[in-house]
């Protein structure tokens, strides 16, 4: 059977003018300011307004560990919030805007897929309402200014060897992440070496995702960290006086953006860091916003539940002061298998044994989730065209004799109407008592936050850190930056750092490269392992299959 894509299901819907949906929300026209029809900017301002409403429920969507495809986590948040809008229950989706670098690269889109999509997708996928290239243009500002104090006399003694901030373009690009630049003589700049990373890797993707006004916005931009000083001492986007124009280049990239789904569920979609190298949320306003405005908000945190949901945890909820009610790990048959030893080509025939045999990278999260967040939880089972009855149900009983709660979700094949019995438990889990905790404490020393999350989340053995690693642990404690929170930059593809190893690895030891301040975000950046914070494309990239015709009608993107 064939099947539609995602962008020929998209175009057979017909939206509702964004008006409508804004109107739902109880919105005056003052509140919001329209994109073209179909896509509006909320204004953040209104958050203050209602501080003293109450919140509604939080549901985190996370997953188990991905194959390079995804597993389905917005496609489920997308059928879940329509799920639940089909029971009755008023909901909303917080979620983050694709990079263009996955768009084009491996993965495609990320507007959800098959009938549980947000909309319009072609432009959620592409250049939405230009909140990525304000944060690129405010990152690459600074670099900017950074670079002419320098050749104009470098009265902050700024050392070219230890800049830390980097340009940025949102784009799958490698052959930019180390270049040397300011070449050809004193007039060109100052030689240094240099390197681009993605802009969902920028600090200012962080800075403005956990921002909670503009005047906060600003505060934190001021505290980014550009470099050294021939002392050693930070030099800041302050001391550059860089601070004010950034915030005006971002000042409309600040308010969540509103869209809907196919089922004309609104949800606002507004900053989208990287799970793997950045903190891996969408917005903290968006997500506070859509708090007020719903009894029921739908939230994705990126790749597997030991990068998104323990940077959600540990970073988002932390800082923005907030707690989920409940939490849905997203499963397929075919990342199962995968875990299961069968190689990512093999993942389509039946394989019940490999199903099985994948089933404790499943469980290492579950236990994460329960026990060490105190959450209550529901697998979702995210069903493929290619899972047979015989796989699904192995699964299935597998988790119930475990006593673990499990749905099956054909959000994909069927929209909300494929889940409603996910809806029914969310609505079921989100009434429980839970036990929220944090992994670690801030008071915690750097060291320790890296061990407890590697043990305690990977289920590593421990850390080594690098010379240069141990030298920058030092000196961020001697500057007082080690009561900061830890965003862990490792591979999507395993619990450990080494992305071969699937499955529920063990004894294994993380390799700290780097650690690094994001002062203005408020975190300290752990890079592990060989993790790149500016990705390649593929040999073949998503890139060849996408056209447009003469009537601008856009095909290929999925
Ligand atoms: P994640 O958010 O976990 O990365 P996505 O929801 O973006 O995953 O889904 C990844 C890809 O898989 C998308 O192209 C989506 O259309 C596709 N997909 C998701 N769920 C299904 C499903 N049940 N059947 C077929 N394809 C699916
Ligand atoms: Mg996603």
């Amino acid at each position: 059977m064939a099947y539609l894509s995602d962008i020929e299901i998209a175009s057979k819907v017909e939206m509702k003018p964004i008006k409508d949906i804004a109107v739902s929300l109880g919105l005056s026209e003052e509140d919001y300011s329209l994109y073209g029809k179909y896509k509006a900017k909320l204004d953040s301002r209104e958050l203050d307004k209602m501080k003293d409403q109450e919140n509604g429920k939080l549901i985190l969507v996370t997953a188990i560990t991905p194959t390079p495809a995804g597993e389905g986590k917005t496609t489920t948040s997308v059928g879940l919030a329509d799920g639940l809008s089909k029971i009755g229950k008023k909901a909303m989706l917080a979620l983050r805007e694709p990079s263009l670098g996955p768009v084009f690269g491996v993965k495609g889109g990320a507007a959800g897929g098959g009938y549980a999509q947000v909309v319009p997708m072609e432009d959620i996928n592409l250049h939405f309402t230009g909140d990525f290239h304000a944060i690129g243009a405010a990152n690459n500002l600074l670099a900017a200014m950074l670079d002419n104090h320098i050749h104009h006399g470098n009265t902050l003694q700024i050392d070219s060897r230890r800049i830390t901030w980097k340009r940025v373009v949102d784009m799958n690009d490698r052959q930019l992440r180390h270049i040397v630049d300011g070449l050809q003589g004193r007039i060109n700049g100052v030689p240094r070496e240099d390197g681009y990373d993605i802009t969902v890797a920028s600090e200012i993707m962080a800075v403005l995702c956990l921002a909670d006004s503009i005047v906060d916005l600003k505060n934190k931009l001021k505290r980014i960290i550009v470099g050294y000083n021939f002392s050693g001492d930070p030099v800041t986007a302050g001391d550059l006086k860089a601070e004010g124009a950034m915030t005006a280049l971002l000042k409309d990239a600040i308010h969540p953006n509103l869209v809907q789904t196919l089922e004309h569920t609104p949800a606002l979609i507004h900053g989208g860091p990287f799970a793997n190298i950045a903190h891996g949320c969408n917005s903290v306003l968006a997500t506070k916003m859509a708090m007020k405005y719903a009894d029921y908000t739908i939230t994705e945190a990126g790749f597997g539940a030991d990068l998104g949901a323990e940077k959600f945890f540990d970073i988002k909820c932390r800082l923005a002061d907030i707690q989920p009610d409940a939490v849905v790990l997203v499963a397929t048959i075919r990342a199962l298998k995968m875990h299961g030893g069968v190689s990512k080509k093999e993942l389509g025939p039946e394989n019940v044994s490999a199903v099985l045999a994948g089933l404790p990278n499943l469980e290492k999260h579950l236990s994460n989730i329960k026990e060490v967040y105190g959450m209550p939880v529901v697998v979702a089972i995210n069903k493929f065209p290619t899972d047979t009855e015989a796989e699904l149900d192995a699964v299935k009983k597998a988790c119930e004799e475990k006593g673990v709660e499990v749905v099956l979700s054909d959000v994909w094949g069927s929209g909300g109407e494929g889940g409603i019995d996910l809806a029914h438990k969310v609505v079921e889990l989100a009434e429980r008592d839970n036990k929220f905790n944090f992994v670690y404490d801030l008071e915690d020393s750097i060291e320790e936050k890296l061990i407890k999350i590697v043990q305690k989340i990977y289920g590593g053995k421990g850390i080594e850190l690098t010379p240069a690693a141990r030298r920058e642990m030092n000196d961020l404690e001697r500057l007082g930056f080690g009561e900061y929170p830890i965003c862990m930059a490792k591979t999507q593809y395993s619990f450990s750092d080494d992305a071969t190893l699937i499955g529920a690895p063990k004894d294994f030891t993380v390799t700290i490269r780097n650690l690094k301040v994001s002062a203005g975000a408020g975190f300290i950046v752990a890079l592990t392992g060989a993790v790149m914070t500016m990705p390649g494309l593929p040999k073949v990239p998503a890139a060849e299959k996408i056209d447009v015709n003469e009537d601008g009608i856009i095909s290929g993107l999925f």
